[in-house]
């Protein structure tokens, strides 16, 4: 079975995809960590992120894996575990620069579907539109914008991973969307035939709940 789970940033994608991964005994993949972990290669060797055909070399010459259960994923960058390092302000804002080139984009939707073939949960902004259209249960997660920003803003001071304040994080994360909304390639949109979940206000119990009841509806 392959569940996908995009939406916009801090829209409860990691949280749920963990949950749902973990009560569906399915492997979780976390895609945007791939784009992250390009994004620090990208910094660690120094290339300039505007040239578009030495970022795709890259990526396709760095191994990326992601071990473990949905509850503690490592993230490998050549066999280096990266989990925290690709969690900082600095990579998060190249994540979302190195995922508008096409080239980084192939390279990353070839690795994931070889991942998640055996049947998995995945998260991302491009999984039921472009990675796997025919996935079985293809979720869409957004809320409002304040709100996400608010949840990212505790979840970066809990983690010490940014110091922005919520104003900041507020900015930020309204820009990121933008940029992987408007990109020409796989932008972030709704799938047509994704359930459109809105978790304003809501509890990630609840919406743990409404995803199960339409994983069970649609399986
Ligand atoms: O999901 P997360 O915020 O960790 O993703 C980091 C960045 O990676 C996103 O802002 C987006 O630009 C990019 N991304 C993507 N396609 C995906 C997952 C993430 O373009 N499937």
């Amino acid at each position: 079975m392959i569940i996908a789970i995009d939406g916009p940033s801090a829209s409860g994608k990691s949280t749920l995809g963990r949950l749902l991964a973990r009560a569906l005994k399915l492997q979780y993949i976390d895609t945007g960590s791939m784009y992250r972990a390009v994004a620090l290669a990208v910094i660690e060797a120094h290339v300039d992120p505007n040239d578009a055909d030495a970022v795709t070399m890259l990526a396709n010459q760095i191994e990326i894996d992601l071990e473990g259960d949905p509850d503690s994923l490592c993230v490998l960058l050549d066999g280096r575990d990266v989990t925290e390092q690709i969690r900082t302000d600095t990579v998060t804002e190249m994540s979302s620069i190195v995922s508008v080139i096409p080239g980084v984009r192939r390279a990353m939707v070839e690795r994931q579907r070889e991942m998640g073939r055996r049947g998995a949960v995945l998260n991302g902004r491009d999984i039921g539109t472009v990675v796997f259209p025919d996935a079985d249960v293809k979720f869409f997660l957004t809320a409002a914008a304040e709100e996400r920003a608010e949840r990212r803003y505790i979840e970066d001071h809990m983690t010490a991973s940014s110091s922005a304040t919520l104003a900041e994080t507020l900015y930020d994360l309204v820009e990121r969307d933008r940029r992987d909304s408007t990109r020409a390639d796989s932008p972030l949109k709704v799938a047509d035939d994704a359930i459109v979940i809105d978790s304003t206000g809501k509890s990630i119990e609840e919406v743990f709940e409404e995803m199960m009841k339409n994983v069970h509806r649609n399986h």
